[in-house]
């Protein structure tokens, strides 16, 4: 993953925030800007936006953004359906806490038990 935002991204992160691009490419340029967190949001807003826009499917969407991103599909996925899925369920096995996405996709158990 690219360790600096790209000027398209830092266009469109100046819309969604309604920031000074010339301010974003700055604090880009320091260094201080979080990637990845700020990826995330870019990545969510633009699911959000396309699920309600277009008439493609949800799986669609999300190849179509690893692609723009160049980052995986399972990346993608985590961004996307997992903050949009804020309630938490409990692991089967050993009872922590995962999220209702992780609960659905590994049959109700935790990473960790999953592992073991
Ligand atoms: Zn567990």
């Amino acid at each position: 993953m690219k360790t600096k935002l790209t000027p398209q991204e830092l266009k469109e992160l100046s819309l969604l925030l309604k920031q000074d691009e010339e301010n974003l490419q700055q604090l880009n340029e320091y260094g201080v800007l979080d990637v990845i967190r700020t990826r995330a949001y870019l990545i969510e807003a633009e699911f959000k936006k396309l699920s309600v826009e277009s008439k493609q499917l949800k799986q669609d969407i999300v190849m179509q953004l690893a692609r723009k991103y160049n980052i995986s599909v399972s990346s993608i996925e985590v961004v996307v359906y997992s903050k949009h899925i804020n309630k938490k369920c409990n692991c089967n096995t050993c009872g922590s806490k995962v999220t209702k996405y992780k609960y659905r996709k590994n049959a109700g158990i935790c990473d960790d038990c999953k592992s073991t």
